[in-house]
């Protein structure tokens, strides 16, 4: 049994590293000189080439080394046999809190109009406004949107959130379904993306549901580039429906030198950094996962590849 890395954007140095440091007998690869592809029975991989697991006749786990799976869940050569998993841990999702809370802050302290009005030399005081006055929305109450929802709200704020199935969690109204969805925009002032990208929920964010929001809502996504309708938040932007939107993620990354996000005064963007998975942290989790396998028991964090998260 071998474990073999494929992730060809990423240096594969410092997984190799933490893997070893608990698992020193785990037999570790690194595509694409991972030898035998028969030996390969786990596979840890980030933007795998499509097609490439048709090459390993025995995998039984393809993990993703970050939380979201899309990208792992569009090829089309995943073996029926293989269990795909993911990452979740809690410094990334304390990572996301961090982020979220600073736009959240930007936004309701005004921090980038007076960015503005500095760099114009102008002294100009705008009415003050609290964390404990703006509603907060949060799509998507998963590992990830549950801990920034009880984050937000244990601040101050007034948090609602919304997923597919119905929860209960404290101090946070959660609505759940499209049927409710109209309910849940309506009231957040502040819309923070925390989905998956999935057939359902991809271009969830447009004209028809940003403009369900609050006039002067302002926009907050850190979940894919492809729940975004770009022309639809530039026109609510123009027309001055909405009030900005802070955006880490993007149909096109690294987001082209000519998009008009770059220089829009009521957009914040940072280049997919909100969470990052840091694999001192997740090996364990790793580890844990292979020798599941090993054993044959059911392994940690499994993806629902049907509802495709
Ligand atoms: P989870 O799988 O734990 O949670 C997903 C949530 O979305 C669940 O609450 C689920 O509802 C809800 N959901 C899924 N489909 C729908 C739908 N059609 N309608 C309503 N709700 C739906 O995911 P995580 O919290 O771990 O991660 C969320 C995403 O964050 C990742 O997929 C990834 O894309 C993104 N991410 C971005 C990072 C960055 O740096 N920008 C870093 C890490 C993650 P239910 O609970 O009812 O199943």
């Amino acid at each position: 049994m071998t474990l073999s890395l494929i992730c060809p954007t990423k240096d594969p140095a410092p997984w190799l590293k933490a893997i070893n440091a608990l698992a020193p007998e785990i037999d570790l690869r690194v595509w694409p000189d991972d030898g035998n592809k028969a030996d390969v029975t786990f596979a840890l991989v980030w933007a795998q080439p499509q097609g490439i697991f048709s090459q390993y006749p025995n995998l039984q786990v393809i993990s993703s080394m970050g939380a979201g799976v899309d990208n792992l869940l569009q090829d089309r050569s995943i073996p029926p046999q293989a269990t795909v998993v993911r990452m979740v841990d809690p410094r990334l999702v304390r990572q996301m809190g961090d982020y979220v809370l600073a736009a959240v802050l930007n936004h309701v302290r005004q921090l980038s109009d007076y960015g503005q009005f500095q760099q114009q030399r102008q002294w100009r005081p705008l009415p003050p406004r609290n964390l404990d006055q703006v509603t907060i929305g949060v799509m998507g109450m998963g590992q990830i949107g549950h801990a920034v929802a009880t984050r937000l709200s244990q601040l101050g704020c007034r948090v609602l959130g919304w997923s597919r199935r119905e929860k209960n969690i404290a101090d946070v109204q959660v609505f759940a379904g499209q049927q409710q969805q109209p309910n849940f925009l309506a009231a957040s002032e502040i819309l923070v993306c925390l989905l998956p990208l999935t057939a359902e929920t991809e271009n969830i964010l447009n004209i028809e549901t940003l403009s369900q929001l609050p006039q002067g809502g302002y926009l907050i996504n850190v979940a894919r580039g492809h729940h975004l309708v770009e022309e639809d938040l530039l026109s609510l932007l123009d027309n001055n429906y909405l009030a900005g939107a802070c955006l880490d993620v993007f149909r096109q990354e690294p987001l082209p030198q000519e998009h008009p996000f770059w220089t829009h005064p009521k957009i914040t963007i940072t280049p997919h950094i909100a969470s990052l998975t840091d694999p001192v942290s997740v090996a364990p989790q790793i580890v844990e996962n292979y020798r599941r396998m090993e054993s044959g028991e059911s392994l940690l964090n499994q993806v629902d590849i049907r509802q495709g998260y």
